[in-house]
């Protein structure tokens, strides 16, 4: 029965006021939109409460379109507004969107892979630091570094630790609640929280954890008020000394976006980098892999593979994949020769890029949100960036039509089929399409050199 809005909530409104403010001009601001409340978002519906129905109509009448752009700028969201002149009528609306009710357990399931364990890690000087200081944290939880945060290039391994953390901290002790999450995820929460306005639960999920990992946190780049809710979280765990470990592609003060208080929380505890192998770990990381997959190859094949690979442990295991494929369907013995003959022109230098990068690239350019590529919304400005991401995933990974879609706001696999053709045929038509193109894909190759 009360009238009290989270905080969060408080802070959109005030965040959707101020620019209407710099919409409107400042006459109509104090006449219709000043002592405008906003109740609550329920369902799909923003509930807004005007002082009387005289200013109800001027505004459904007069006012609409800016009220609900602006909303939808700042919640990433489109919600439908519906103005009151009493509170009473939002409480008929029952919220149609089930609000993340998974158990901790089924969430860590849905992510965590058993294989990913400090005993298959493999240690060398490029990671030496992090993994000390993610064994050092799973002793003891909270009191070691906290929080932790692990940066570097993706495929080295980050992901990898933390979750390594995860099981030796449930090894340990049963008690403890363990949660970890990709970042993307905890945004996802956070938007469709949003909706169900069940801000309650949302808290509680993650203010009664003992040790959050959260993976690739450079995520957050995309959304101010998930930063907002996020330090929130943050700060309501530190101060209880629960734990916290964090990864991102890149260190804190890069991250785009991020507001200094965040980037000095983050430096409260440990920062530590993940580097490239060098050789020699290479050729450890190599014999590791090929005993844990019951390949037999000898210590010269190791070198050889050590000296194509990429400075990407995920791609030195997909290439190890392939060769034993390959081995088995042939029945030839891995040798030196078969080695050659497979991976055929040396790939050095030639790295794993995710599809994070270019998300990251593809927004930067035509300055639009991530969460906005994953929207269901048509506008050109949009899509067009949202075809482009596509294309160039597409193009530059070996993700499937399917895995695209996934990461593109859960689209089908004709949809990316469709945006890639499309991009394509323009890229012929259009010079300054095939610059920009040229353009982004050069600077996606250029963050996996030196
Ligand atoms: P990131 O999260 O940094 O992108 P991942 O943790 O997903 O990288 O690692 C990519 C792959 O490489 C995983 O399969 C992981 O098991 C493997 N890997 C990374 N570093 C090591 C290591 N030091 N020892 C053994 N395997 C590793
Ligand atoms: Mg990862």
């Amino acid at each position: 029965m009360n009238h009290h809005l989270p905080d969060n909530e408080k802070q959109i409104w005030k965040f959707v006021q101020k620019k209407i403010k710099e919409k409107v001009s400042s006459q109509q601001f104090t006449t219709w939109f000043e002592s405008l409340k906003l109740i609550k978002f329920h369902a799909d519906n923003t509930y807004i409460l005007a002082p009387n129905s005289f200013c109800r109509e001027w505004i459904e009448n007069n006012y609409m379109d800016v009220l609900s752009s602006t909303l939808r700028e700042v919640t990433k969201t489109g919600y439908k507004v519906k103005l009151v002149t009493d509170s009473k009528e939002a409480k008929k609306d029952k919220p149609s969107i089930q609000s993340n009710k998974l158990s901790l357990k089924e969430k860590n399931n849905t992510y965590i892979n058993k294989n990913y364990s400090f005993d298959n890690f493999l240690v060398g000087p490029c990671n030496r630091l992090a993994h000390a200081a993610a064994l050092a944290v799973s002793a003891s939880p909270g009191t070691a570094y906290n929080p932790l945060f692990i940066h570097g290039p993706v495929g080295l391994g980050k992901t990898h630790l933390l979750q390594a953390i995860f099981l030796e901290v449930q090894k340990r002790s049963s008690g403890q609640k363990v949660l970890y999450m990709p970042c993307e995820s905890f945004v996802n929460h956070y938007i469709s929280t949003i909706k169900t306005g069940d801000w309650d639960s949302f808290r509680n999920q993650y203010r009664q954890i003992d040790t959050l990992l959260i993976d690739d946190v450079h995520f957050l780049a995309n959304s101010q008020s998930t930063r907002e809710e996020f330090f929130h979280t943050f700060n309501a765990l530190y101060t209880c000394q629960k734990q916290i470990v964090l990864s991102s592609d890149c260190p804190p003060e890069e991250i785009p976006a991020i507001e200094e208080r965040l980037i000095s929380r983050f430096r409260w505890g440990l920062i530590t980098r993940i580097d490239p192998p060098g050789f020699e770990t290479s050729v450890a990381i190599i014999e590791k892999k090929t005993a844990l997959m019951n390949m037999e190859i000898s210590y010269d094949v190791a070198r050889y593979l050590a000296e194509h690979a990429t400075s990407s442990i995920r791609e030195i295991e997909g290439t190890l994949t392939n060769i034993n494929r390959y081995a088995i369907i042939s029945e030839n013995k891995i040798d030196l020769n078969f080695v050659k003959q497979i991976i055929g022109r040396p790939t050095k230098h030639k790295s794993y890029i995710g599809i994070e990068e270019i998300l990251n690239t593809v927004t930067k350019h035509f300055g639009v949100q991530l969460s906005q590529l994953h929207s269901k919304r048509k506008l050109k400005s949009i899509t067009l960036p949202r075809q482009v991401a596509m294309h160039l995933t597409r193009k530059l990974t070996n993700l499937s039509l399917e895995e695209i879609g996934g990461y593109m706001g859960g689209r089908d696999h004709t949809t990316v089929m469709h945006a890639d053709e499309k991009i394509k045929n323009l890229k012929k038509q259009d010079r300054s399409m095939s610059a920009t193109l040229r353009k982004l894909e050069t600077l996606i190759t250029k963050q996996h050199k030196g």
